[in-house]
């Protein structure tokens, strides 16, 4: 069996519950641990250099290991590990790490590492976040990544909700027309638009169209192609016509239908109604083939009424279509809970893997530090002093905007051994 092969199982049953991808951990294992053969993995299970705190309860290695002083003098000293049973141990830890970060700050310096779909981001906010010295560690994770293939790790159907978007009409059966608008062109931009938002602003959540541009298909292809791709959701999109209505309505099969069906459809006919100001014409049941015919809980919505000259007005207006788009996503996203993603902050990390806690000899030395650290003139001479000694520059940024946390200060410190008290 080889490393990855040992490795992967447990990526994947932690990181994708998580949000963190099973490739950026595998290609972490490998790069830390050069590939389960460097002494704390042989000895220790623990791939990522995990050091012990006072609160782990289990087992400890002790190795002599390299600290770099200021001046470049190289001393040892024995670090404490924690040793694992196996490498499930240390996925756990790693992985939690990254969901309650360090546990010394306010916010989650990890945060950006989360929920995201896209490996080179992924490592890219591992390094933003000052996970580790070199420079160069997600290039480095990016390469081994794309050799070893690890992006099939992150695939699998998991827990990503899959919503078949199916936009009304199109190609020769332009739909409902009316006072210069096609049906077929407004039920695509929706369509797309819902699709965008999906994609864009929620993690564990796939999309497909029945179609993305002016093509016709008949209704049973519709319902076959979400049949045959498994989707969770048809969700298809329409515009009335008559002229004497308007408003919005939307539609499930009249026949027996799963309690998400009903779920899906007051989820929905609330959010569009909150969002767009329409009136309400209701949640109805009706023998429409697209429903009939697909497997999974369906709903037909219907717009506005293309032939209404206020309805009309309005789908014309871009802002109110994205208002339509977000109604039927509001409401896809609560019958379906799912989870928005996290906005990737930039944040400059002190370029070293940082240590797990700091200790304290005294309670008295930990008063007082905390004391310097809250003065701001002490605060100040201690970042000039780290970027002077090979801090990044954007530290001081970060004191001038008050982001500075108590820890970014005594982590500066520890690491270009500048004094903390006066
Ligand atoms: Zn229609």
């Amino acid at each position: 069996m080889t490393f990855i092969d040992q490795l992967a199982p447990y990526a994947i049953k932690h990181g994708r519950a998580q949000g963190v991808l099973p490739s950026l951990i595998i290609a972490q294992g490998i790069l830390e641990s050069a590939s389960g053969t460097s002494e704390l993995a042989l000895k220790a299970n623990n791939l990522f250099g995990i050091k012990s705190s006072s609160e782990w309860p289990g087992d400890i290695y002790t190795k002599r290991t390299a600290e770099n002083k200021n001046d470049g003098t190289v001393y040892y000293i024995d670090a404490d590990f924690r040793k694992y049973p196996t490498f499930e141990g240390c996925v756990i830890d790693l992985v939690q790490k990254y969901t309650h970060g360090t546990g010394r700050e306010t916010s989650n310096r990890y945060e950006a590492v989360l929920n995201q779909t896209d490996y080179k981001k992924a490592t890219a906010a591992v390094k933003a976040s000052g996970y580790a010295t070199d420079v160069n560690y997600p290039e480095k994770l990016n390469k081994l990544i794309e050799q070893y293939d690890l992006m099939k790790y992150d695939k699998g159907d998991g827990n990503v909700v899959k919503i078949f978007i199916d936009p009304g009409h199109g190609g020769k059966d332009p739909g409902a027309v009316g006072l210069g608008l096609q049906e077929k062109v407004l039920t695509l931009k929706i369509s797309q638009k819902i699709r965008d938002i999906l994609q864009n602003e929620y993690s564990e959540v796939t999309v497909k169209m029945s179609r993305t541009s002016d093509i016709y298909l008949t209704l049973s292809e519709r319902a076959k192609l979400a049949n045959a791709w498994g989707a969770e959701l048809l969700l298809s999109i329409h515009i009335n016509a008559t002229p004497s209505g308007y408003g919005y309505e939307d539609w499930i099969y009249n026949g027996s239908v799963s309690a998400m069906t009903t779920k899906v459809q007051s989820a929905i006919n609330a959010a569009v109604i909150k969002s767009t100001n329409w009136r309400n014409r209701g949640k109805k049941r009706g023998d429409l083939a697209v429903l009939r015919e697909s497997k999974m809980p369906a709903l037909l919505t219907e717009s506005g009424f293309i032939d209404n000259p206020d309805d009309a007005k309005l789908l014309t207006d871009n802002a109110f279509l994205d208002k339509v788009a977000r109604g039927h996503v509001n409401g896809i996203a609560e019958a379906f809970g799912l989870k928005r993603k996290t906005v990737a902050t930039d944040i400059p990390g002190p370029s070293q893997k940082e240590d797990e806690e700091l200790k304290f000899s005294s309670p008295s030395l930990k008063a007082e530090t905390e004391v310097s650290l809250s003065s701001k003139a002490r605060r100040e001479i201690i970042v000039a002093a780290a970027i002077k000694a090979g801090a990044h520059v954007s530290w001081k940024d970060k004191l001038k905007n008050n982001t500075l946390t108590d820890a970014d200060v005594l982590g500066l410190a520890v690491k270009y051994t500048i004094a903390v008290n006066k």
